[in-house]
């Protein structure tokens, strides 16, 4: 039983235009980590676009937990390259956003505050920033607003968790970090992960199964499974 579907998607952003992408096949498993790798241009984030509702497929169908995906989703999660916190906002407040917009949260969060921001102060300790919850964006090291920007993606226990180059722009050592943190954060709680990313060593070192894109139009070329004995 598959958790994300596509069946035989095309995309394309304007009428006349060229295709994004091009009957692209995927069946992702509840609880699998996905990476999907190609160059730039590819069509990766239009990928994310149609799982997230964000975009519709001209052709072919989409489906997530078993539906048709007709429109924004909230069972899903979202990360970018850019960490994207709010300025304004602590730490804890920006892990908390999703709980002030996404339902059930939002009508209950004046009834339950203190149990969410609980919540909150857990999946940041779950991410290696204990201490950091009153602490501004500006405070953080590019690696800890991304550790930040992940915890906010997971804050509302989404069943998918869409990760979009989501350490394209760290060092070598911080983004091997971020690895292992990703890595066991996915072990200990049950999330389907879709990550994007065009570093080929960073999905096989992630995922459970490879889909490999070709670039114009973004067609899947490979699909492998993974198999490797981890550390
Ligand atoms: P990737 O994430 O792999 O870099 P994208 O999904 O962003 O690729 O883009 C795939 C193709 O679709 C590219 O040719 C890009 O120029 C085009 N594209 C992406 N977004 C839009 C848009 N909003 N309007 C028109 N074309 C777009
Ligand atoms: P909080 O709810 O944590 O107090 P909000 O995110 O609601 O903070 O912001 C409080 C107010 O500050 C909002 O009305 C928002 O419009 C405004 N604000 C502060 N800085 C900015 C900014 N850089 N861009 C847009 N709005 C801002």
């Amino acid at each position: 039983m598959s958790f994300v579907r596509f069946e035989n998607v095309s995309l394309a952003y304007t009428d006349d235009g060229p295709r994004a992408i091009e009957d692209v096949n995927l069946d992702v498993r509840e609880g699998e980590f996905v990476a999907v790798v190609g160059p730039s241009g590819c069509g990766k984030s239009t990928l994310m676009k149609l799982v997230s509702g964000l975009r519709l497929p001209n052709d072919g169908y989409v489906y997530v937990n078993g539906r048709q995906v007709g429109g924004p989703l909230n069972l899903v999660g979202m990360a970018f390259q850019a960490a994207n916190l709010l300025p304004w906002r602590t730490t804890l407040q920006n892990v908390m956003l999703p709980m002030e917009i996404v339902e059930p949260y939002r009508s209950e969060l004046r009834s339950h505050r203190a149990e969410f921001e609980q919540r909150a102060r857990a999946q940041l300790a779950a991410v290696g920033l204990a201490g950091c919850e009153d602490k501004f964006p500006w405070e953080l090291s590019g690696g800890m607003q991304q550790r930040a920007s992940i915890c906010r993606a997971l804050i509302h226990k989404p069943r998918l968790l869409m990760l979009d180059e989501p350490f394209g722009a760290l060092d070598a050592f911080t983004r091997e970090e971020l690895w292992c943190m990703l890595r066991d954060l996915w072990q200990t709680q049950p999330f389907t992960v879709i990550l994007v990313t065009h570093d080929l060593r960073e999905a096989v070192f992630l995922a459970d199964t490879v889909y490999v894109m070709s670039a114009r139009p973004g067609r899947i070329l490979v699909r492998r499974e993974i198999d490797l004995a981890r550390p």
